[in-house]
């Protein structure tokens, strides 16, 4: 008999939705530990995930699965506080990547305010100690290869706890036709231009009059802006998504952007500035009447994760 069985049972429980609230513990994870592969593998992914509050100690660095179907192990924290940097709502824990990521990030922000005129970056969502897929908020995020950066400029003095959790964004593009010119600077294009020029970042994702905006602003070597992809949902922050690094066997690759004329600025841009890809979001077809009750969809479990999420879930 596994004397950590009471709390093993509790957190199938809590799983299964049958009582007993998720506890956040050390001793979680032996009663992770001691249940059969079985009962894991039917535990919803985001609740095992987002339970710890420390990443894998004993594993190597190594990003697992795909961007927004996996885990990490090994992960670093980018520290709150950085000489060109400050991390927001830390009640989250979510500032934790691969070591890429973390030293992308510190690299980014300190050459910006040398030499971009961005005061400092304020970093949102990276990913959480263990990564795979979160609470709430996104559907990437799991490997410890992507991070939310605002478009607010870092504040001269460093903030409270507090103000990190209070802080309202600035949105850089408040409709999907333009950018708010009082918000848009040559300061904020040289940040872009920078975080696309690195050869580690595959993407970055920005709401398309912002991308419309750079592809204006841009002259010279054009080539970086393929890297900027027009995208729903990121007027107020901007999402830096690094390739998958070498020596990382099980990280997934995404295809490789392709853009027709080597900028996206051309059709691609078009289509998004169009009204096309929002006739979904902005009038949704009006449900079908339902003639049985609808069973909302089965949360994403651990057994449909890569097979190695499940010994980042067991690690010390
Ligand atoms: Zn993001």
């Amino acid at each position: 008999m596994n004397r950590h069985l009471p709390l093993a049972a509790a957190i199938l429980a809590s799983a299964i939705g049958i009582g007993a609230a998720w506890s956040q513990s050390a001793y979680d994870m032996r009663a992770l530990a001691a249940l059969s592969d079985a009962e894991l593998m039917k535990l919803p992914a985001k609740k095992v995930f987002s339970s710890f509050a420390l990443p894998t100690t004993g594993m190597k660095s190594r990003p697992i699965g795909f961007y927004a179907k996996g885990c990490q192990s090994g992960a670093v924290a980018l520290p709150v506080d950085g000489p060109a940097w400050q991390v927001i709502r830390l009640s989250r824990n979510r500032n934790w990547g691969q070591p890429q990521l973390v030293t992308l990030l510190e690299r980014l922000a300190t050459e910006a305010q040398a030499s971009d005129g961005w005061n400092g970056l304020l970093v949102g969502d990276m990913s959480m100690p263990r990564g795979g897929p979160m609470p709430s908020g996104h559907a990437s995020h799991q490997i410890g290869l992507d991070a939310d950066i605002w478009f607010t400029p870092m504040p001269d003095h460093r903030m409270t706890v507090k103000e990190r959790e209070d802080i309202k964004p600035v949105v850089l593009a408040p409709t999907r036709h333009g950018v708010d010119k009082s918000v848009w600077s040559e300061a904020v294009a040289r940040l872009l231009k920078r975080a696309a020029s690195y050869p580690e970042v595959e993407r970055i994702f920005v709401n398309p009059p912002i991308k419309a905006a750079l592809c204006k602003w841009a002259t010279g070597d054009r080539s970086w802006l393929a890297k900027v992809r027009p995208y729903y949902n990121h007027n107020y922050h901007f999402h830096i998504r690094l390739a998958c690094p070498p020596g990382a066997p099980n990280c997934r690759p995404q295809a490789p952007v392709h853009t027709k004329d080597g900028t996206g600025c051309g059709e691609e841009l078009a289509y998004w500035m169009g009204n096309a890809p929002w006739k979904r979001i902005e009038h949704p077809p009006p449900a079908p009447k339902p003639t049985k009750p609808v069973k909302p969809p089965a949360p994403l479990t651990l057994a449909s994760l890569p097979a190695e999420c499940r010994a980042v879930v067991t690690a010390e």
